[in-house]
């Protein structure tokens, strides 16, 4: 039985979750799944008395693209279609359930593990969260109602109630106290506390999770998708949205090659570490005690930034390489998925690492 939470917002399991979608539900409006799998067939292969009627409403991918079901587009079923193997890229799924078709249900794919991405996720499922709130009741549910489904419920809170990550998890646990996400989801959730409950794409917080996220699928073997790599801030202003802003706002430190003066790094793509603590300072499932944001450390002889769209190099897939300036050609570092130690004793992983006497730093 789904178990209340706050007015209208409830947690449970699959079990729950099957019956109301199956036999419909006075109460609930609103279902959000979290499973390894968004498919509706998934609770049927779980347990063979359980039918649901769905009709698919749109599929919204990671990458953006998102199509919607007939007769809003008529390439639906082919893209659904195709895209049934690239389940870990879809965003979420939504879809009319029951058996009158009137329970609103977002699935989102998303397994029970600690290098899961579920910051990525957040957004789309606090906002249904909000939605079903208002026009009637919402259920969150994962299989068992402990880990992933709390996760979300605690985002939840923290953003709704202004809580820390501990006030939310023990707040959540008195309505039900056998909640216990993972600890990837729980660090997770601290540095959406520390984004102000905001999932803030600029954020070095946000640069470093992705950084991890991005070495974890390099090491899964996947393809470089160089699509998601910083802005270039060598490109001219004109052209360039993320320079023009911070030229407007305020005036940012610039990093140029000593050789030719193109500016191949910003500010707000370094990726701080903390000096000298001599492990890996990205590891952000460990908790540590420290400023781990910290930006630049003066005695560090190297910079580590981001990848940026200039890395021509990176994309090709080797695990290491040169970083040359795309302008003159001139060394400007070197990248390794698996680390590099940093002249504090740090190790970045996976690293995009800049040699300070290789570039002259400027305000732009
Ligand atoms: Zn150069
Ligand atoms: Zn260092």
């Amino acid at each position: 039985m789904p178990i209340f939470v706050r007015e209208n917002v409830f947690i449970g399991d699959i079990n729950g979750a099957a019956d109301i979608l199956q036999k419909g539900s006075k109460e609930f409006t609103h279902v959000l799944s979290l499973l390894s799998s968004s498919s509706i067939s998934f609770f049927s292969d779980w347990r063979s008395d359980v039918s649901i009627l769905t009709k698919d409403v749109e599929k919204v991918y990671i990458d953006g693209s998102k199509i919607c079901s007939k007769p809003y587009d008529d390439r639906f079923d082919a893209m659904a279609s195709k895209n049934v193997l690239s389940s870990e890229k879809l965003l979420y799924s939504l879809e009319l359930v029951g058996p009158e078709l009137t329970l609103v249900r977002m699935a989102i794919p998303l397994r029970d593990m600690e290098e899961e991405n579920l910051l990525d996720h957040l957004d789309v499922c606090l906002d249904f969260i909000e939605k079903g709130k208002k026009e009637g009741a919402v259920l969150v549910h994962c299989f068992a109602g402990v880990s992933r489904s709390a996760a979300v419920i605690i985002a939840y809170l923290m953003r709704s109630e202004q809580k820390s990550q501990e006030d939310a998890l023990e707040s959540l646990r008195q309505s039900c106290n056998s909640v216990c996400p993972n600890d990837g989801f729980l660090e997770q959730l601290k540095m959406f506390e520390k984004m102000n409950f905001k999932v803030d794409h600029s954020n070095p917080i946000y640069k470093q999770f992705r950084l991890k996220v991005l070495g974890d699928s390099y090491y899964m073997g996947a393809k470089i998708d160089s699509s998601i790599f910083g802005a270039d801030p060598g490109v001219p202003v004109v052209s360039n949205p993320v320079v023009t802003v911070h030229k407007k706002n305020e005036r940012t430190l610039g990093y140029r090659c000593k050789k030719c003066r193109r500016v191949v790094a910003v500010q707000g793509n370094v990726i701080g570490h903390s000096p000298g603590e001599g492990e890996k300072c990205f590891e952000w499932r460990k908790r540590r005690s420290g400023n781990p944001y910290k930006q630049i450390d003066e005695n560090c002889t190297s910079l580590f930034i981001e990848p940026l769209k200039w890395m021509t190099a990176v994309e090709e897939g080797a695990l290491e390489g040169k970083l040359s300036c795309i302008h003159c050609n001139a060394r400007l570092g070197y990248f390794n998925w698996s680390g590099v130690q940093c002249s504090c004793g740090n190790w970045i992983t996976p690293a995009f690492q800049i040699h300070k006497s290789r570039i002259d730093v400027s305000s732009l």
